[in-house]
């Protein structure tokens, strides 16, 4: 996406409404983006500086990390910037606060690049389809639900039971 920006560098408009798709190409381990990602927000300047300041919403699927089943979902996140022309700021702070600005060369934004890399950050390292999700049986391997999957409740080794009756007269 390329956002030309040289009306509000010279200081002749303030705002600047964008909305765009994004294309994020290379997902992590066991995601896959769905299509229809998007930025949308607004590019203002005053007095100087230029910020953005806009919300990121990217459609993704994967799988739930106890019981696997497919999750869809949609990673939100804000994504806001200062925005500075090329050369102002040095390269070192450029890397250190990469979180921080964004930099306009000949007066086009190119943000593309810093918000697939954010969106790589915010995505959860663990997906589950329900935070209650009980994961799969360890006898049979089907998914347990509230009525279980109809094996036998796990039996314990008579032998814990004599260590149980150890500790408890032990208190
Ligand atoms: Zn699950
Ligand atoms: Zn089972």
């Amino acid at each position: 996406m390329l956002i030309d920006l040289s009306a509000i560098l010279r200081g002749e408009i303030r705002e600047l409404e964008i909305d765009g798709e994004i294309f994020p190409d290379a997902a992590p381990f066991g995601i896959e983006y769905l299509p229809g990602a998007r930025i949308s927000g607004i590019v203002s300047g005053s007095a100087g500086l230029v910020t953005l300041v806009s919300r990121v919403t990217v459609p993704y699927r994967g799988e739930c990390a106890r019981c696997l089943d497919p999750v869809e979902a949609v990673l939100e996140f804000d994504f806001d910037r200062t925005i500075v022309t090329e050369g102002t700021v040095s390269d070192e702070v450029l890397e250190e606060k990469a979180d921080e600005y964004l930099v306009v060369k000949r007066g086009i934004l190119e943000p593309d690049d810093a918000i697939i890399e954010s969106i790589y950050l915010e995505l959860p390292s663990r997906l589950l389809c329900s935070p209650d999700c009980r994961g799969l049986c360890p006898k049979c391997g089907k998914k347990m639900t509230g009525d279980e999957c109809g094996c036998a409740p796990r039996e314990i080794d008579p032998r814990w039971n004599k260590l149980k009756e150890l500790l408890e007269d032990d208190e």
